[in-house]
């Protein structure tokens, strides 16, 4: 495997340029150049410099100081961003987490050392065109193999995160975990138990988002242990639902809140499930839980998740009757709808004709919340003498029900000729 500098985008060429005029050397490393000898679209572009951060933040007009700490400059070039980073060896991690301290000024080599897998440790100088690849990269990267770089049970005692990248390149890249790499993650457990919350929710994204097969690192991490700590819910299933949970993954869409949903659908319990109670939030406590804090999922896509999870575990059967399917979709929400029946597909769920009878009720506009209704609060309370309050919430929601149950009376008269009996039903006296 040879690295064509053609290959490379000329601004990146142009960053390494100007360093190289100011008397520094420069590297493309990282997962930019095992992407690049891989054919792969390449996303960012990483460097490795000699120049110490202030002397990068000299050199460029315009730079952040994201990761000074560790020598990382941000350089913002030709309307991109670029990591420029100094090359940095890390000491000792006394905490399994972070280095104790960096040290800036090192060689190339060092850097390479201290990075995680063989493929990620290749550089390439663009300038003298030469490649430094001191543990094999290129070699596992023709074998299609994940190996840690020098003893991996060291390389995961210093950050546990590690463990869990393994998996994840396993799957992203579509790699076979080296034998004694993946011996060393099940003694590395402790350590990954200290990883930050949000670095481990990163590597499921991205194991979500850029694996034409996420089961592949899922797999692993039930293997070795790895999901006993993060969701031991999951790694408890029986094979035969864990292995109906890979495949519903892998036919899911990439994109991290479906495949997140899809994992979790079995995950939660079915037991106690009741029609009665379709906000079975309950059940779906634990989960929250697990994302809020296990996960530090955003607020925002915790509840998309939930939701999903929620509405796609709804009996086919118990939506054969529209009105029971039109409360179901007001519920679901037009926004999310065709989300939730691509995962009951994803889990081979016999969708075509619900789908079908979605779309027309979609098509034929049929209200779906209080707002969408042609009568609102100024009309109850005119209809009705009352004053503003929660009774006149009461009545719209009365008359969205009578619309799910017989779209026929959605129009504005037939609403406004309903408006006492819908009063009578919220006071609860007899029609
Ligand atoms: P992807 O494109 O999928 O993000 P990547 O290799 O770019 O893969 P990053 O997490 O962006 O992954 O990290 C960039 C590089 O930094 C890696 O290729 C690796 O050399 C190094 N690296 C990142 N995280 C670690 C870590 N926890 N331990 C050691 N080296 C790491
Ligand atoms: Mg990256």
């Amino acid at each position: 495997m040879r690295i064509d500098p053609h290959h490379i985008p000329e601004p990146v060429l142009e960053l390494c340029r100007i360093l190289s005029a100011r008397g520094f050397r420069s590297w493309i490393v990282g997962g930019c150049i095992r992407d690049l000898l891989m054919g792969r679209a390449v996303s960012d572009w990483d460097l490795a410099t000699s120049a110490l951060p202030h002397e990068v933040q000299r050199v460029f007009p315009r730079t952040f100081p994201t990761g000074i700490e560790h020598g990382t400059i941000t350089v913002l070039h030709r309307g991109e961003r670029y990591e420029v980073t100094t090359l940095r060896g890390d000491g000792t991690y006394s905490d399994g987490r972070r280095p104790d301290r960096v040290e800036l000024g090192v060689s190339i080599e060092e850097d390479l050392a201290r990075r995680d897998f063989t493929v990620n440790a290749i550089a390439f100088d663009p300038i003298t065109e030469e490649a430094v690849d001191p543990w094999g990269g290129i070699l596992d990267l023709g074998a299609r193999r994940i190996r840690a770089v020098r003893d991996p049970r060291e390389r995961f005692a210093e950050d546990g995160l590690r463990v869990l990248r393994a998996a994840r390149f396993a799957a992203t890249l579509e790699f076979e975990l080296d034998e004694a790499t993946r011996a060393a993650i099940r003694g590395s457990l402790e350590t990954f138990r200290k990883v930050a919350p949000e670095r481990v929710h990163e590597e499921w994204r991205k194991a979500f988002e850029k694996s034409a097969e996420p089961s592949r690192a899922f797999r692993i991490m039930r293997e070795t242990g790895i999901l006993d700590v993060t969701l031991p819910a999951l790694g408890a299933l029986d094979a035969a639902r864990f292995e109906a949970t890979m495949a519903r993954i892998d036919r899911t869409p990439r994109t991290h809140a479906l495949r997140l949903a899809a994992l979790l659908l079995d995950v939660v319990s079915v037991s106690g499930w009741d029609l009665a109670l379709m906000r079975a939030e309950a059940h779906l406590r634990p989960l929250d839980l697990w994302l809020r804090d296990d996960m530090r999922t955003a607020n925002q896509e915790r509840r998309r998740i939930l939701h999903l999870v929620e509405h796609t575990r709804v009996p086919i059967e118990a939506l054969a009757r529209d009105p029971a399917l039109r409360r179901w979709l007001a519920r679901v929400g037009a926004a999310d709808v065709h989300d939730v029946l691509t995962l009951m597909r994803a889990d081979e769920r016999d969708v075509g004709a619900l789908a079908a009878r979605v779309e027309l009720e979609l098509a034929r506009g049929t209200p779906l919340t209080v707002g969408e209704l042609p009568v609102d609060g100024g009309d109850v309370m005119r209809a009705l003498g009352l004053p503003p309050g929660r009774a006149v919430g009461l009545v719209l929601e009365r008359l969205l029900a009578r619309v799910h149950e017989d779209p026929s009376v959605a129009a504005r008269d037939a609403l406004l000729a309903a408006m006492d009996a819908a009063y009578r039903e919220v006071m609860g006296a007899p029609a």
